[in-house]
């Protein structure tokens, strides 16, 4: 209302003016109708002059860019300004606050692990994020508005883009490289999709691991029963004499024996892999546990090797006894076992400059081609599949160790060379490595405390 108040005031003050300029030019003039009327249009004129410049001013403001504030006039013009720019910021702060939540949404989106890309009707792309730019190989800047069946021209994907039948996702292979892609696509609005892509190459790796892995299991379970089923119909449908039955019964006894320690190593395995990482503070010494894996290799030698074994580090390694034990024990047998007689085995430890330690055993047996070496510790790899067995091997023992490794920390190391031996390392972290006299000090200091 403040407004129209001042409107009153200001037609009030024409009207004066235009009284006073009428009165004096009555005077003057002589002729009272032409003062009057030379009044009333100086006082209309005032008054259209004044609303000109303000009105002018307002409608300058409105033409630039409205950064600055608006002409602050009273009366109408000042009131009209006001609520003009009000409406106008109100309106720039809405569209701000709703451009940023589409940048948090890209941005959640652009984190995400899966590919993303929207077409329009026309399969033109509107927007990719980063991952999706990868699996397809685009540009997510330059490549906007291009049909995508252009980019990606694998005709699977064409077919599958344009058939309409989203219920399966698609497989293809990864245009960058080795693997796969699963990608679905996925209708939104009036007739707009979302293509999705995953990268299932260590999905698939894993589900085709997991395959072998049974496949594995199953035959090396089958073997033994088939074995014990024919022993069990010979003794059933065969008069044996006792010593054919004593021979057969130990046979059967070392294919359950066989079946037995496969079992055992699977449940190890299932062990290792389901229970939490050893931790640190369970400190074994080196020494002892040397000296108890080389007198397990001599007694399972019987004196067909020479085995040597250096054990005086003084030092101590934290990690779970049982499983270090079984690690460098499987190095140790793996010698004994593979190692032709009058062969020689040497069990040692040896401490890097990086504070990192090594438990060694060299062994002078047949060697290991090259091409074997990265696959040792497989699951089932074998390089002589029957001296393996023979030996009461399961297939299982170097991934066994490769796995109590990894749970320290640490890792295992293979050398060898065909004819010339192998060489077998498990080395721990400098973290889990310490001398023993810093253990008693440690151990006095705290007992002191
Ligand atoms: P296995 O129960 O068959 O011994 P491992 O996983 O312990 O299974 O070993 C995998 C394969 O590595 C063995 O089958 C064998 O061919 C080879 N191998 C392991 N240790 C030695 C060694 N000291 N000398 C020669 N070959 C070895």
């Amino acid at each position: 209302m403040s407004w129209i108040g001042f409107r009153i005031f200001l037609a009030l003050v024409a009207i004066g003016l235009g009284a006073l300029i009428s009165l004096l030019l009555q005077d003057w003039l002589k002729m009272p109708v032409v003062a009057n009327l030379i009044g009333v249009a100086s006082a209309s004129l005032g008054l259209l002059v004044l609303d000109g410049v303000r009105g002018h001013r307002l409608l300058s403001w409105l033409r630039g860019n409205q950064e600055s504030s608006a002409p602050r006039d009273t009366g109408l013009w000042g009131e009209l300004g006001y609520r003009v720019e009000r409406a106008l910021r109100l309106r720039e702060q809405a569209l701000a606050r709703e451009r940023l939540q589409l940048q948090q949404f890209l941005s959640a989106i652009e984190a995400s692990p899966n590919g993303v890309l929207m077409l329009d009707t026309q399969d033109q792309i509107q927007w990719c994020n980063r991952v999706a730019a990868d699996h397809f190989s685009l540009d997510p800047q330059r490549d906007l508005l291009q049909r995508v069946t252009n980019l990606v021209r694998s005709p699977t994907f064409v077919d599958y883009l344009h058939q309409g039948l989203y219920t399966e996702p698609l497989m293809l292979p990864n245009p960058r490289g080795p693997g796969s892609l699963s990608v679905i696509v996925r209708c939104y609005a009036d007739g707009l999709r979302l293509v999705l892509s995953q990268d299932v190459t260590e999905r698939e790796r894993a589900e085709a691991m997991r395959r072998d892995f049974v496949a594995n299991v199953s035959h090396e379970i089958r073997t033994p029963l088939t074995v014990l089923t024919g022993f069990i119909e010979t003794m059933g449908s065969l008069p044996l004499t006792e010593a054919e039955r004593k021979r057969v019964i130990v046979l059967m006894e070392q294919q359950t024996q066989r079946m037995l320690t496969l079992v055992s190593d699977l449940l190890t395995l299932a062990q290792l892999e389901g229970s939490p990482r050893p931790g640190g503070d369970r400190w074994i010494t080196v020494d002892g546990l040397l000296a108890r894996v080389s007198a397990d290799a001599v007694a399972l030698s019987a004196g067909r090797h020479r085995i040597s074994c250096e054990a005086k580090s003084q030092l101590e390694i934290a990690g779970n006894e049982s499983e270090l034990l079984s690690a460098i024990g499987n190095l140790a047998t793996n010698a004994v076992r593979y190692t032709p007689d009058g062969g020689a085995i040497d069990i040692g430890w040896r401490l890097q400059a990086d504070g990192c330690l090594q438990l060694w055993v060299h062994d002078t047996g047949p060697g290991i081609a090259k091409e074997h070496l990265p696959r040792l510790a497989e699951r089932f790899y074998r390089v002589d599949g029957s001296r393996s067995r023979e030996t009461g091997g399961t297939g299982l023992g170097l991934s066994i160790v490769k796995h109590v490794m990894q749970r320290h920390g640490g890792s295992l190391q293979i050398e060898s060379e065909l004819g010339r031996g192998s060489d077998f390392a498990l080395l721990l972290p400098a973290v889990r490595v310490r001398a023993i006299a810093i253990a008693e000090t440690e151990t006095s200091a705290a007992a002191s405390r």
